[in-house]
């Protein structure tokens, strides 16, 4: 579940996914939207997987927020505009599988763990780069959920006093210098004050800034863009060698719409940073790459969700 569209995948171990169906959101869907929303998009993913209803183990769903998988309860999901929903108990009602809960990021990083670059790792941090940052963490091969089901909130990191406004209400946040809204306004104040930027040439005023017109930007070696993705990758290099520094991980697989579309201009600066900044030792044999799995991590992480909650080898 997203903000913007609703993904949705039938899949198993030996095929990986066999049917997709993506769907736009419905801004100020209510519970009852949700459920009867979900529903339909569920069973057209059985029906494009050419799949019967006693074919399916189990529905993984991922949520953008606060969520408890054992009660399968989403406290609050303000890019849905929902909180306090028991979504599993509402959905088990109306369908005849059994239904989990993650939240999107965790599942990210189960994906990663399970099915991709991750496959070996034993202590590894996966960090998304996008409209915010969040990050999973998998320790001794599981995912850590920490006592309230909200560890890995990386993007509330304080990395500078007296720092840019942070969506949470805070300053000088992690994802408000490093995000792509932060790079954006960055950028967007730079036009303001007359910098000249290719960007003023292919965004018309007022639409938004994404991901790919900044990797066209970089491309063409802009200097306005390039000087804030530049900081961005300081500050992202900074706070990871802070957490290996503290954690001593094997693995930082880094995903997210920013690290996809700027992974190769991002990543040996990011490294640079972190090679600056971090124990020697604390490093040693820990590698940094970035994902290629995308959408799909959270996807596959619905796997090894259903494993641990069902107890069964899928
Ligand atoms: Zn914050």
């Amino acid at each position: 579940m997203g903000g913007t569209k609703i993904l949705s995948a039938a899949l198993n171990t030996e095929d990986g996914i066999i049917a997709r169906v993506k769907q736009p959101s419905k801004r100020g869907a209510s519970q009852v939207d949700y459920i009867d929303i979900l529903k339909d998009i569920i069973y057209k993913t059985i029906d494009a997987a050419n799949l019967a209803e006693v074919d399916i183990s189990a529905v993984s769903l991922g949520v953008p927020g606060s969520v408890n998988p054992f009660t399968g309860v989403i406290g609050l999901a303000p890019n849905l505009e929902i909180k306090n929903f028991k979504i599993k108990e509402k959905l088990e009602a109306v369908l005849p599988f059994p239904v989990l809960i993650e939240n999107d990021v965790n599942l990210g990083a189960l994906g990663i763990k399970y099915f991709g670059a991750g496959k070996k790792a034993k202590d590894m941090l996966v960090v998304f780069v996008g409209t915010g940052i969040g990050a999973g963490l998998i320790f001794d091969g599981k995912l850590f959920r920490g006592a309230n089901y909200c560890a890995g909130e990386i993007g509330h990191m304080k990395v500078k006093q007296d720092g840019p406004l942070c969506g949470c209400g805070q300053r000088g946040c992690f994802e408000a210098i490093a995000s792509r809204p932060a790079i954006v306004k960055n950028i967007k104040k730079d036009l303001r004050a007359g910098k000249k930027s290719i960007i003023s040439k292919i965004i018309q005023p007022g639409q938004p800034i994404k991901s790919k017109a900044l990797a066209y930007a970089v491309k063409h070696n802009d200097k306005v863009v390039t000087s804030h993705i530049n900081n961005a990758c300081i500050t992202i290099g900074r706070v990871l060698a802070s957490v290996t520094n503290m954690l001593n991980l094997d693995l930082i697989i880094l995903g997210g719409g920013v690290i996809e579309a700027l992974d190769s201009y991002m990543l040996p600066l990011i490294k640079e940073a972190f090679n600056k900044e971090v124990l020697k030792d604390s490093a040693k044999g820990l590698k940094i790459k970035a994902t290629k799995l995308k959408d799909d991590a959270a996807l596959f992480g619905g796997i090894p969700l259903v494993e641990e909650f069902l107890n069964i080898k899928l």
